[in-house]
């Protein structure tokens, strides 16, 4: 499989309930690409600057990614990014954004990475986002992920480059606020009636849910009972997501095959979580994932009683 990535290389300084790292190795293409990695070989693009050390590149080696694609800005700083959950990890206080070489950031893919199978577009400008989707030959699927931030600044451009992909891949209240519908569903198919054959709404801890032409699929994120930083959960999930889309190359990429990518996303995303940045990930073997995998299959099962047990 090919699978390139386009988004944020950084270093995160986290502060959650459990503790606190300072200047850990993150970034929204590096949890992808540690994620995604699980399934075959990953291209991440994007830029860090003379401060990033040869230990954080080996660390986004992990599993074989392929780093030829990393744009080295000698004279400049890798982004940073720092931030603090409560209680409540679903919610989140960015303290401080210093986007050093990421501001400058002018996508420029090498021959093999253009040549991908599937292609994400991470949280970038979206102009940015469509300069690198006319950069690639035409890859299978391609999906997309933003932020708020864009979605109010520059929607003009995020639908433009929305009408171009296979997959939107976003938060709820994201898909929420680019659609100004309050219903999921209701703005789900709103997205899909400018272009994208899916729409993955992410819910945190509450799960996902996938629309598509074909119908409605929705998965809770795996029962944890400890949460120890939730920094990368959803790069993580698309990762895992896309991961298994790319390795899926004979079968048709449809609403039962991204329903299982979903849980693959959720189970690997949900290892994310149980400790800090990205740590777990580093370690964590496909069988475990698999057994998650298993676990979440069987709990979203139930029994349809017939008509006659019902009323009986
Ligand atoms: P997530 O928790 O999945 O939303 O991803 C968190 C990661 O996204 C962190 O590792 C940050 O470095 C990165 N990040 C935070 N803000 C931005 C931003 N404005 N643009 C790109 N990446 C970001």
């Amino acid at each position: 499989m090919s699978l390139t990535v386009v988004g944020s290389i950084a270093y995160d300084t986290v502060k959650t309930p459990f503790g606190e790292r300072e200047r850990m190795l993150g970034g929204a293409a590096t949890y992808f690409a540690l994620a995604a990695s699980q399934f075959g070989t990953v291209r991440p693009v994007g830029p860090v600057g003379g401060d990033f050390g040869d230990s954080e590149l080996e660390v986004l080696r992990t599993r074989g990614t392929l780093t030829d694609d990393v744009q080295f800005v000698p004279d400049g700083k890798t982004f940073f990014w720092a931030a603090e959950y409560g209680w409540d990890l679903n919610t989140r206080e960015t303290l401080d954004t210093q986007l050093g070489v990421f501001g400058e950031f002018e996508p420029q893919l090498s021959e093999a990475a253009r040549d991908c199978d599937v292609l994400f577009l991470g949280n970038i400008q979206p102009t940015l986002q469509s300069s690198v989707l006319d950069q690639c030959h035409n890859p299978r699927w391609t999906a997309l992920d933003s932020m708020n931030y864009w979605i109010d600044s520059t929607r003009d451009e995020l639908v433009k480059v929305i009408e171009r992909v296979d997959c939107v891949l976003l938060n709820d209240a994201e898909i929420r606020e680019l659609t100004g519908k309050p219903s999921l569903a209701a703005a789900a198919r709103e997205i899909l009636a400018m272009g994208p054959s899916s729409v993955i709404a992410k819910q945190g801890e509450y799960g996902a849910v996938l629309v598509s032409p074909e119908g409605f699929f929705s998965l809770p994120a795996f029962p944890l009972e400890t949460v120890v930083d939730p920094t990368g959960a959803g790069d993580s999930f698309a990762g895992g997501v896309c991961g298994y889309v790319a390795s899926q190359r004979e079968r048709q990429i449809d609403h039962a095959l991204l329903s299982t990518a979903m849980a693959y996303g959720t189970a690997i995303a949900s290892f994310n979580v149980e400790e800090f940045g990205i740590d777990r990930l580093v370690r964590l073997g496909f069988a475990e994932i698999n057994a998650r995998v298993g676990e979440l299959h069987r709990i979203t099962q139930f029994t349809h009683p017939s008509v006659e047990e019902t009323v009986a």
